[in-house]
């Protein structure tokens, strides 16, 4: 039996991950942070162990002690917002961890394979769009510079034989996206502006561009790289962007609030010191190697995450 084993099982993507590989037949280990509540979206069949990721030699031991085929690295301060608010977790936990558990992995024996979540962030503010794997890297925000440091350690490593993978995903949401994300912050006020219980919607930068995907899309992407041939990196993105503002419109059409715009409005504590003015990406190689492909249009993304904040 396969065994799989995924930092940040407790997050969107982990939850997601665990039920498609326990549906899959996988045995799912899954490391939680000793401090962290367990998400109720973690299934009950997963194996979950407490434990740090920042305690590079605890995590290595645990990682021989379940001895995985598949190991996915999802853990990470995943907000960009909170990347500036506190660089130096964001390089410990999204980099120095990473790069722990990457070594792990490569110590261990047999076929193991790694995929990393690595982020569009990588890619900083790009001077063109779409991108793809070739675009040059360079972050321009502690994220994106953690990231950026653990996708090249995986092309190091992939180099020297291991099958390690990383995925360079785009915004990806759904329904368990937290609040923190201007995605799901806007669709749960919309729906307590429909229920009453808020007055306005207060964002920050209203003219980002942003290519949406939906979440379990993302997940099958890493399955998909973990059981392929060759290991690589890839782009995995739907190849349309659309703005903050965009996103806000049509979560109100589907609240059906149609006089919105004075409900809106943009204060500045919510910028950032740097934002990309677009981030879209080209997954080509993803489709044409993976046989992946998104499969959830914006506006139906938009949808399904008013739906359930309405309900
Ligand atoms: P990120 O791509 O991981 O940073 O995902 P976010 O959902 O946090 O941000 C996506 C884009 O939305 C960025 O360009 C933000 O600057 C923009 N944005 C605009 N208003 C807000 C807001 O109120 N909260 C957040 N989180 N992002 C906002």
């Amino acid at each position: 039996m396969t065994r799989a084993f995924i930092t940040g099982i407790t997050g969107q993507d982990g939850t997601y991950l665990a039920e498609r590989l326990l549906a899959d037949g996988v045995d799912v280990h899954g490391l939680v942070f000793t401090a962290d509540a367990t998400s109720p979206q973690v299934p009950d069949a997963a194996v979950l162990h407490e434990g740090d990721l920042t305690d590079v030699g605890a995590t290595a031991a645990l990682v021989r002690r379940v001895a995985p085929d598949l190991v996915f690295n999802l853990a990470a301060l995943s907000s960009v917002a909170r990347s500036w608010e506190d660089p130096d977790a964001a390089s410990r936990i999204n980099s120095t961890a990473a790069l722990g558990l990457l070594e792990a992995v490569a110590a261990l024996p047999g076929d193991v394979r790694f995929v990393q979540a690595s982020s569009a962030e990588i890619f900083g503010e790009p001077a063109s769009s779409p991108q793809d794997e070739a675009t040059p890297i360079a972050p321009v925000n502690p994220y994106g510079i953690a990231k950026a440091e653990v996708h090249a350690a995986v092309g190091v490593r992939r180099a020297a034989g291991l099958h390690a993978t990383s995925l360079i995903l785009y915004n990806h949401e759904s329904p368990r996206r937290p609040t923190r994300f201007v995605t799901r912050k806007i669709t749960s006020t919309v729906a307590a502006i429909a229920r009453g219980d808020a007055d306005e919607l207060v964002l920050g930068n209203l003219d980002a561009r942003r290519d949406w995907g939906w979440a379990p899309d993302y997940v099958d992407a890493m399955v998909r790289a973990a059981s392929a041939d060759v290991a690589d990196d890839y782009v995995v993105a739907t190849g349309e962007s659309h703005s903050v503002l965009d996103f806000v419109a049509a979560a109100f059409a589907r609240a059906g609030i149609t006089d919105w715009e004075g409900l809106v409005r943009s204060d500045p504590s919510f910028l950032r010191p740097a934002d990309a003015t677009e981030l879209v990406g080209d997954a080509s190689r993803a489709r044409a190697r993976l046989g992946w492909a998104p499969t959830v249009a914006f506006v139906e993304i938009v949808g399904r995450m008013v739906d359930a904040d309405l309900a």
